[in-house]
């Protein structure tokens, strides 16, 4: 099995699938309410994940978070 890999091409992709999950859980959350709870958790583990991962692989820099298509390090100007 291929071990899954964080890097700067797909974090944004995992950001919104665990945003995307927490907020269907936060509406959940008022039919029922602890998976509101649940879904507030996955939202602060996406902006972990991107705090932690969103980084140029070149010099190390965390890059733009609003920037997801982003084409060259702002920092040391390579390519991503
Ligand atoms: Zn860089």
């Amino acid at each position: 099995m291929k071990k899954f890999h964080i890097d700067h091409r797909n974090v944004h992709k995992l950001k919104r699938l665990l945003m995307g999950a927490g907020i269907g859980l936060v509406l959940l959350g008022f039919l029922w309410p602890p998976a509101m709870v649940a879904g507030g958790l996955l939202a602060v583990l996406a902006v972990v994940v991107v705090r932690l991962y969103w980084c140029c692989p070149h010099c190390g820099m965390g890059l733009p978070i609003r920037d997801g298509s982003i084409q060259y390090c702002p920092y040391c100007g390579k390519s991503l």
